[in-house]
């Protein structure tokens, strides 16, 4: 059975590209029968608000995309964090790195098409795999960021809806962070470990996230190979979707205030219009009638959602 989630960031108000995201999810899951399980991603104590996810998951049900069984919430999840990050650590796999940023901007510039900084290896042992070293002696309080040894090694996969693709390792994000400086779970770790534990078999999500996705199936492989949990062998199905951007052509965010749901559901923009749009601009049906996520199901596939970002404007 066909097990996918939708893992939002509690970082604002859902906007209608997280809206979107939740479409595509729950169709392409429901049209299969499948599960659609909802995990709240916040871990970053920072950034995440709880009154955003209770937000959000009102706005889900609001929307008439309800999810099934329990929430899962990242930010309860620190302790199976922290035995995934002791097995890699104990496997001689992870290095501590006291780097700051200005000593990483000092040394990489970030990558010019989309900003990215791969880590040029300042603390990494100069033997590449040692053994039980001086690393697993580190306690998880220590003061450093834990990276991953990352591989000179090609990771290739296909998506479902952008096709196959191939990623070098090394070149496109070189060791990255499992566990941050603060403390705090790096995205990465968090979203191999849970999707395994999870039983997931599909995840749809932004294409913004389409070049992470190597970097997810290795580090799942990686835990295969240390842990004894079968889950982390199976190898869950991706799909990524096109970006609804503004009219400026930026991916929408929660500046573009206009469009995320506190502004529309206090202009008493019906939840039908809201979906009716974006499965039009899905390509789902020819004009942006007011629809219910149940009635797109039997109109839903992948081959009809467009490959190219789509331009939302305001809603009238
Ligand atoms: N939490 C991530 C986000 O909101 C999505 C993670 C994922 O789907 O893998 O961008």
């Amino acid at each position: 059975m066909t097990v996918s989630r939708f893992a939002p960031s509690p970082t604002g108000r859902m906007h209608l590209g997280n809206v979107f995201c939740a479409l595509l999810s729950w169709l392409s899951a429901k049209s299969k029968g499948g599960q659609w399980l909802l995990r709240i991603e916040d871990i970053d104590p920072g950034r995440s608000r709880r009154d955003y996810a209770l937000q959000l998951m009102d706005d889900l049900q609001w929307l008439g995309l309800p999810w099934d069984g329990e929430v899962i919430w990242q930010s309860e999840r620190s302790d199976i964090y922290a035995h995934y990050l002791q097995l890699l650590q104990d496997a001689g796999l992870t290095y501590p790195c006291f780097c700051t940023r200005a000593d990483i901007m000092a040394t990489q510039a970030p990558h010019e098409t989309d900003g990215r900084i791969v880590y040029a290896g300042t603390c990494r042992p100069k033997n590449m795999f040692p053994s039980q070293s001086s690393l697993s002696r580190l306690s998880i309080n220590s003061p450093a960021a834990i990276r991953l040894l990352v591989p000179d090694e090609d990771i290739s996969f296909v998506d479902g809806h952008y096709g196959p693709q191939r990623v070098n390792l090394a070149r496109h994000c070189g060791d990255y962070i499992l566990r941050r400086r603060d403390g705090a779970w790096a995205y990465q770790l968090a979203v191999v470990v849970d999707d395994a534990l999870m039983g997931v078999t599909e995840i749809v999500r932004g294409r913004d996230l389409l070049l992470s996705t190597p970097q997810q199936i290795h580090l799942r492989q990686t835990i295969a190979s240390i842990s004894p949990f079968h889950l982390f062998n199976l190898s869950p199905f991706y799909y990524h979707h096109p970006l609804l951007i503004n009219e400026s052509g930026q991916r929408l965010c929660k500046r573009d205030k206009s469009l995320d749901l506190g502004a529309l559901r206090a202009r008493h923009v019906a939840p039908e219009d809201i979906i009716g749009l974006l499965a039009h601009l899905a390509g789902l049906q020819p004009a942006p009638a007011p629809a219910k996520p149940q009635d797109l199901l039997p109109l839903f596939s992948w081959q009809k959602v467009p490959l190219h970002d789509i331009v939302t404007s305001p809603l009238p």
